[in-house]
């Protein structure tokens, strides 16, 4: 798969450094893209309002994303929040990449299912209930 940088702006970054990014992640995303990994996650809507959240299905780990400005994973917070080493991280690159092609997984789940799944990344990184959802 090719990724053309140009074709998008990426968290408000310069176009120069997307592509080194890009490059450096490019094999990761790729695969990251082709297993399904990037998902959108939402609530039925109803009467109630509309859910909806960002997670990376790992192997291992799962994260939250908030797209552009939060992941959940140990290189988000090591060496974006903390060291400010770089701007952000290959999941978060990823998920720019998964929405502007339309490669986004949309999964709907009831609030109940939802709640599980968001306790089970925030406090074991890894959610069984959205393995079974999928
Ligand atoms: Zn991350």
């Amino acid at each position: 798969m090719n990724f053309h940088s140009s074709d998008h702006t990426f968290c408000s970054m310069d176009l120069n450094e997307v592509k080194l990014y890009i490059e450096k992640y490019r094999d990761r995303i790729d695969e990251a893209l082709r297993s399904r990994r990037f998902i959108e996650l939402c609530t039925h809507s109803g009467n109630e309002h509309e859910i909806c959240v960002y997670v990376f299905r790992g192997t291992k780990r799962d994260h939250l994303l908030i797209r552009c400005d939060y992941c959940s994973c140990h290189d988000y917070l090591l060496n974006v929040v903390s060291r400010k080493k770089k701007q952000l991280c290959y999941h978060l690159l990823g998920l720019e990449i998964a929405i502007s092609k339309g490669l986004i997984v949309k999964v709907t789940v009831t609030r109940d299912v939802m709640y599980e799944i968001l306790k089970e990344i925030l406090l074991c990184d890894f959610s069984p209930t959205l393995r079974r959802v999928m």
